[in-house]
């Protein structure tokens, strides 16, 4: 369906729908609101920013009789800040429904939530272990749910909820359908689909790519004492209204940001070391603009939407190649532009390879020098052809239009 008129939704939902000034669904949103108003259970392979989360929360708008008082639908999120964002759009969306939405998750006190579910919630969003506690503490009750989404289900696992999310479905009694989004498809989740999911429809949105059209991959090959240098200096050329520097470790992403705060960046840490109200306070700063870089490590980063990175920089390179994916997916979201760097040093040129091996999408060298065929031998590394790459002469020295 290629128009939210085609849906046929309740006239209330679309409501939302317009003021929140979206005109056409994506393509996550085309395959898989029609199968979830049919009633049917859905597996979506779709990352952050494909627009999944209108894609679960209009059918589940649609499913749930805001005249009853009951919880009728449950979304679970890996982290505190995801099931933040998504309890936010889904207010948006369901605000002339009369469709209470509630946020249950950690690093809050339980007295405050348990108020707001008293007061009537028939939309619960929480992450794994708080929703857990309310249950057990009999203030919340999902044996009437009857719509269940798990989101960036492959996180949830990756960070050992598991368990969790094994206890929650077994507390929803009778039937119910399940709706499980995940940017990708470990053995896992096909067994959880198994085990709770009938006859799901399985719908992927060209796998886990960044959207090509408008994002434009960079690499460079530095050595690691002058990433610092190079990172000031794309930072002084690029000028992005706000961007996200990811580090593969705690301590590592600790140090850069107070490197780059002693270099007066307005710029803010996130990683599991901080407390939640620290946490929230960074995020507050970059959302609002009071911060322009985010030094974040990955797992601290999952699930983060902020709209309108302009640049992701891999300041160092993931071993993992789906998580390059991961990151730079941070950018140009829902058809905007984005750019996103890779800084390579000479150790981290195998996992750099296995990343150009992995993608269809063309990651061109910033400079002549970065080119480096020893990636994957035989072969272009630039896959594109240098579809963007406009040489003004060589040296070291960068100019402004040397990327574009
Ligand atoms: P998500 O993948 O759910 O995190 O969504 C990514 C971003 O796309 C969010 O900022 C949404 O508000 C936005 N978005 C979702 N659906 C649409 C749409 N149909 N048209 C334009 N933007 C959208």
């Amino acid at each position: 369906m290629s128009t939210f008129e085609e849906m046929k939704l309740d006239p209330l939902i679309m409501k939302g729908v317009e003021k929140m000034g979206f005109t056409k669904p994506t393509p996550i949103q085309e395959k898989t609101i029609g199968p979830l108003l049919k009633g049917r259970d859905v597996i979506g392979q779709a990352k952050t920013g494909s627009g999944k989360t209108l894609a679960f929360s209009l059918p589940l708008l649609h499913a749930v009789d805001p005249k009853s008082r009951q919880v009728q639908a449950i979304v679970l999120a890996p982290t505190r800040e995801l099931a933040v964002q998504i309890a936010q759009e889904m207010r948006k969306l369901g605000a002339h429904t009369g469709v209470r939405v509630v946020a249950i998750y950690g690093g809050q006190s339980m007295g405050g939530q348990r108020e707001e579910l008293r007061r009537g919630a028939h939309v619960v969003v929480g992450t794994t272990g708080r929703v857990i506690d309310h249950v057990k503490h009999r203030s919340l009750d999902l044996r009437s749910v009857k719509f269940v989404v798990l989101d960036e289900a492959d996180t949830m696992l990756d960070m050992g909820f598991i368990a969790d999310v094994d206890y929650i479905l077994g507390c929803v009694q009778g039937k119910k359908q399940v709706c499980i989004f995940s940017a990708t498809m470990p053995q896992r989740i096909m067994d959880l689909s198994r085990k709770y999911m009938i006859d799901p429809e399985r719908i992927m949105v060209n796998s886990d790519e960044p959207s090509v059209e408008t994002l434009d991959q960079y690499y460079a090959v530095v050595k690691h004492e002058e990433k610092l240098g190079f990172l000031t200096d794309l930072l002084q050329r690029e000028r992005p209204p706000s961007a996200i520097v990811f580090r593969r470790t705690k301590h590592g992403a600790d140090r850069l940001a107070r490197d780059l705060h002693q270099k007066g960046y307005q710029v803010v840490p996130l990683h599991g070391n901080l407390s939640q109200s620290q946490r929230d306070r960074y995020m507050d700063a970059f959302r609002n603009g009071r911060a322009d870089v985010l030094v974040a490590t990955d797992i601290a980063s999952r699930g983060i939407d902020v709209s309108q990175v302009a640049l992701v920089v891999n300041y160092d390179v993931p071993v993992d190649p789906l998580i390059y994916f991961h990151r730079v997916g941070r950018t140009a979201r829902a058809g905007r532009d984005g750019k996103a760097y890779s800084f390579v040093s000479k150790e981290e040129s195998g996992d750099f390879g296995r990343i150009l091996k992995m993608t269809k999408a063309p990651i061109l060298p910033m400079r002549p020098e970065d080119k480096l065929h020893t990636f994957v031998p035989g072969t272009s590394v630039h896959g594109g052809g240098g579809r963007r790459y406009r040489s003004q002469g060589g040296g070291r020295q960068h100019g402004r239009n040397r990327y574009r």
